[in-house]
């Protein structure tokens, strides 16, 4: 029986899966077979049959990337506004006093969602967790895209927002976000019950300070229920931070772990600012112990966090402590080599350490890291009985030369440029670096017409009236 199996024959490079020891290892002149939407074979001298087969000379196959944090509705309309602002009276953040002066509709989330899903298929990623605002024709742009995907939509009890720029006020529904969790459910088993077969559900309470314990709880019991994993933003900020321990004497992970939230269904994002992080000086340090211990899962997106001054200290610790560590990319760029590549050198820089962590423990995170946070072994790796997530890359293209190492050229030098084939369920969805599923590049043009109408409202919106101009001021002068 041949019927729809594909022999990718002879491939330069494979990264394929050692189960002995659970980790990724290099096979040269290998061969990966797969059959609908499961792999059957990765090793040398397939011996079957197929009906399609692949010359690997000049290739490299990997495992497709697993994005286990992101908002593509919303991020990518804020290019050009966002890298290089902060409330300076609020520890540089953007979340209270940036965030909420560009407000995108309908038609903007549309081409925003487009354009962050052609950019992350065409960087290798193949598994994606989209934390939105439900809105119609979300879940049917998501299997349009071909990816696999968590549709996580956000609910929570309040808004936050700023009176003066320095001081952040909450406004709290009055029944206590239950109609909010009630319509995130509603989403999540539409996304479970979805035609296409790849899509799941997660269930994301916005932000710890957003929330109150009963919506926090209630929304657990509903994820383990339906045995679906839970990820809430949680020790994003110094304001945050500072916000529980004024609530409840306690900090953000010590709280959740008070409440019984932690575990191995739980996803922190973004887990920054634990007890020991050196901007809070804080006098004990249990958070990253009381992580560990309890088997959650954080969803590391070093990129956002880095370009305002913020960085995770450090992944090496985290690990230490037997924190399951994903990667995501939260926003533009929606490129998972790009935040492999920041993730790695963050690593080695927050320790001053060039051994502290290696691009073989990103790659790891950002595969089966990510499949472990998401309860799954059968995606983030080459393995028979694994979803057929394969990533083809052009071992010859001019930006992975000199060919020594794939992995490395890939993350250091080359980035997404050498991405040729995607596949996702055994289906080509990106085909010669192209996106094959979506019109990238009529998304991106929608998206700088939406932006440009978001950009109106700035002024009334902010708490000085202040426009666009001002609140986003180009990187240089006008002449
Ligand atoms: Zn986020």
């Amino acid at each position: 029986m041949t019927s729809g199996r594909t022999w990718i024959k002879r491939a330069d490079w494979v990264i394929g899966w050692d189960a002995a020891g659970e980790r990724h290892v290099y096979l040269t002149g290998a061969d990966v077979v797969f059959t609908g939407a499961t792999i059957d074979f990765v090793g040398r001298d397939y011996d079957g049959q197929a009906e399609t087969v692949i010359d690997g000379a000049g290739l490299m196959v990997m495992p497709g990337l697993i994005d286990i944090h992101s908002h593509p509705s919303d991020e990518p309309k804020s290019k050009g506004l966002f890298e290089e602002v902060g409330s300076r009276l609020l520890h540089n953040t953007t979340l209270i006093e940036y965030m909420p002066l560009v407000r995108g509709d309908q038609s903007a989330a549309e081409a925003a969602g487009a354009v962050a899903l052609s950019e992350l298929l065409q960087s290798g990623c193949t598994t994606l967790a989209d934390l939105s605002m439900t809105r119609p024709g979300w879940l049917d742009l998501l299997a349009e895209s071909g990816i696999r995907a968590y549709a996580a939509p956000m609910f929570r009890a309040a808004r936050w927002y700023t009176p003066n720029g320095h001081e952040v006020l909450y406004e709290w529904a009055e029944d206590g976000g239950r109609s909010s969790l009630a319509e995130a459910l509603a989403t999540v088993d539409a996304a479970e019950a979805h035609a296409c077969g790849r899509l799941k559900g997660m269930l994301a309470p916005a932000q710890i300070d957003t929330c109150t314990p009963e919506l926090l709880k209630n929304s657990a019991a509903a994820a383990r229920e339906r045995g679906l994993p839970w990820q809430i933003h949680a020790s994003q900020s110094v304001v945050e931070f500072r916000e529980i321990v004024r609530r409840h004497g306690r900090t953000p992970v010590e709280w959740l772990d008070g409440l019984d939230l932690l575990g191995p269904g739980a996803i922190i994002a973004h887990a920054i600012f634990l007890d020991h992080h050196p901007w809070l000086h804080w006098p004990d340090h249990d958070d990253l112990r009381r992580l560990g211990e309890s088997g959650a899962n954080i969803a590391h997106c070093p990129n956002i966090f880095a370009r305002r001054g913020m960085l995770l200290t450090d992944f090496a610790r985290y690990r230490k402590a037997g924190v399951t560590i994903g990667i995501g990319t939260d926003s533009f760029p929606h490129n998972m080599i790009d935040e492999m590549r920041w993730a790695t050198v963050l690593a080695k820089v927050s320790t001053g350490d060039v051994h502290s962590i290696s691009v073989a423990d990103v790659f790891a995170a950002a595969t089966i890291g990510g499949a472990r946070t998401l309860g799954r072994d059968d995606i983030g790796r080459l393995a028979p009985g694994c979803r057929a997530d394969i990533v083809l890359i052009d071992a010859t293209h001019p930006a992975m030369r000199p060919l020594r190492d794939p992995l490395r050229s890939l993350v250091f030098s080359a980035l997404e440029r050498p991405v040729r084939e995607v596949y996702v369920d055994g289906r080509r969805v990106v085909a010669d670096g192209a996106v094959a599923t979506l019109d990238y590049a009529a998304a991106a043009e929608r998206l700088e017409v939406a932006q440009k109408r978001a950009l109106a409202g700035v002024a009334e919106r902010d708490w000085a009236g202040r426009d666009a101009d001002e609140m986003f001021p180009l990187s240089l002068p006008m002449a």
